[in-house]
This record gives C-alpha cells, sequence and structure tokens, in this order.
C-alpha cells in the first residue's frame, strides 16, 4: 500500500506533438493533483511502434516543461516495461484467465468484431492473447465527473486483446500493469478512454490490483461541433507563448479566469490556478466547446 493519499499521472502516446487536447488532459490532471495536495507522474506509452513518431515523446516532454508541468518522480517508458507485462500475461494465462487466439478479423466478422468464442480458420505463428470475458460481465464504476457508468463489456466488447498477433502490448494490459505498479490512485483522462475503463477494471479484477479513481474530463470540439482532433485547433500547442492557452485551458476547463489576471510569469500562472482550481467547477457535459482557439 502506498502512503500516498493522492498519486495522478499523464500518459501521453508519442504519436505526435501535443495538441490542445491533450494539454487539457495533462493540465486538468496536474490541477487535480496538485488541489489534493499529491504527486503528478508522467509515463510515455510508446509501446505501440506502428504507431509512433520518432522525436515524440522528447518534444511532448519539451512541452509539458515548456507548460511548467513537470513531474513527480521519474518519467516512466512503457517500452522499458515489458518484463512487467510479460509476468501479468503469464500469471493470466497460468490461471486461465486469458488464451491464445488464433482469429482473425474477418474471422470475427460474423460476430461483429465482438469476441466471443474462437472461429479461427487457420492457426496463427504468433497468436493474440485475450482476456476471457465472463458471460455477464457488467462493470459499473462512479466517475468523478460523468457520475455513474455501465458496461456489458460481454455483450459491448467481448474478449478483449492483451497481447496483439503483430507482438505489441495491448494499451489496456499495459496501462492496467503500470497504473498499479505504479501506484497510482486516481486516472484523470479525457473522456474519449471512458469506454476503455470497464475493461481496465475487469482485468485490475483479474490481476488482484486496486482499482484507482477515475475522473473523465470533458472533450474539445471546434466551433463547428468536430473534435478537436480534426479542427484547425488541433495543432500543435505553441510552446514558445504557453500563458495564452493556459489561460485559455483554464476556461475551458470552467475556472473563473480572474483568478490568473495578475499572473505574468508560467510559474506564477501554476501557483496562482494551483491555488484557485475549484474542481466543482468542471463542467459535467461530455464536450466542451471554446469561442476561440488561444492566442
Ligand atoms: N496513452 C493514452 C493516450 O494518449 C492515454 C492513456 C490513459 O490516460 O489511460 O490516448
Amino acid at each position: 500500500m502506498s502512503s500516498i493519499p493522492y498519486r495522478g499521472r499523464f500518459a501521453p502516446s508519442p504519436t505526435g506533438p501535443l495538441h490542445l487536447g491533450s494539454l487539457l488532459a495533462a493540465f486538468g490532471s496536474w490541477l487535480l493533483a496538485r488541489h489534493a495536495g499529491g504527486e503528478w507522474r508522467v509515463r510515455i506509452e510508446d509501446v505501440d511502434p506502428p504507431r509512433e513518431v520518432a522525436g515524440a515523446a522528447d518534444a511532448q516532454l519539451a512541452t509539458l516543461a515548456a507548460f511548467g508541468l513537470h513531474a513527480d518522480g521519474p518519467i516512466q517508458y512503457q517500452s522499458r516495461r515489458h518484463r512487467l507485462y510479460q509476468a501479468a500475461l503469464d500469471r493470466l494465462l497460468a490461471e486461465g484467465k486469458a488464451f491464445a487466439c488464433h482469429c482473425s478479423r474477418s474471422d470475427l466478422a460474423g460476430q461483429q468484431g465482438i469476441h466471443r468464442h474462437c472461429a479461427a480458420h487457420q492457426l496463427r505463428p504468433h497468436p493474440a492473447v485475450r482476456l476471457r470475458v465472463a458471460d455477464g460481465s457488467r462493470v459499473m464504476f462512479q466517475d468523478g465527473l460523468q457520475g455513474s457508468f455501465t458496461q456489458q463489456v460481454d455483450r459491448e466488447v467481448g474478449d478483449f486483446v492483451l497481447l496483439r498477433a503483430d507482438g505489441c502490448w495491448a494499451y489496456q494490459l499495459a496501462v492496467v500493469v503500470d497504473d498499479a505498479e505504479q501506484g497510482i490512485t486516481d486516472v484523470v483522462r479525457g473522456l474519449d478512454l471512458i469506454d476503455s475503463t470497464p475493461r481496465q477494471i475487469l482485468l485490475q479484477r483479474a490481476l488482484g490490483v486496486a482499482t484507482p479513481r477515475y475522473l473523465h474530463l470533458p472533450l474539445l470540439l471546434d466551433a463547428s461541433g468536430h473534435k478537436l482532433s480534426k479542427s484547425l485547433a488541433a495543432r500543435p500547442v505553441d510552446a514558445a507563448d504557453p500563458l495564452p492557452t493556459l489561460r485559455w485551458l483554464w476556461s475551458a476547463l470552467g475556472q473563473a479566469d480572474a483568478a490568473l489576471d495578475a499572473a505574468g510569469s508560467v510559474g506564477e500562472l501554476l501557483q496562482h490556478a494551483a491555488a484557485g482550481f475549484n474542481p466543482a467547477l468542471l463542467q459535467k457535459a461530455s464536450f466542451i466547446v471554446p469561442e476561440s482557439p488561444p492566442g
């Protein structure tokens, strides 16, 4: 058991520069950690080489530093933690909670892509490994912002992948092993990941580790209602001029603009933000629609 009452984290995948949406998750998780008097960690989720962009992890860390968001404790890299994922997988396999699966996408097409039983037409040299999800696996959790969230994992998701057929660790396994091993008590991230949370809770139960508290922040939409990643505002944030962006994110998080008026530097702004942050002002709505991009 950790003696730290609150340990949050920001866990970007190095697939490109940080955009406003990811910085909102970083700043939001930092604010909630500071408000709780807790720690804030950073973990680079680089277990998916096909999606990785060379240099992106360093660029993301440089951007976080320019915005004054410094991790408490060393940065963790998932690419250096294979041993932990392998040990978890071996245990699940040995206990019959996971199984090798030779199904291809087309084998699963007849089941709407949801795996309930193997329908492989041919054996693969390197099968995927899936978690066995029992019939009737209904997971409910209380999100810190969105309220109660329920998913019928067997019917809506099915047996899910832990190790992909291409040999890469699945996000679900790596994130659960790491959150547990790093003693993360509070996961704060974007609402696009809320669908994954019931899978992560099932996996935590299968591994016998604690379930952290979860809070999913609203996603940013542009004025035309598109997800930010498809809009102009998905451009990388301007690390050379962090103050307007931090003020914009602060207001997107529902906080009172005036609290940051006096701040003339990043350090000052973050000090005021940590002191003035009020979680009760976070919008529960699914989306934040900013009036105009920062700058
Ligand atoms: N690495 C994931 C992403 O960038 C986030 C993981 C998480 O916060 O659980 O989308």
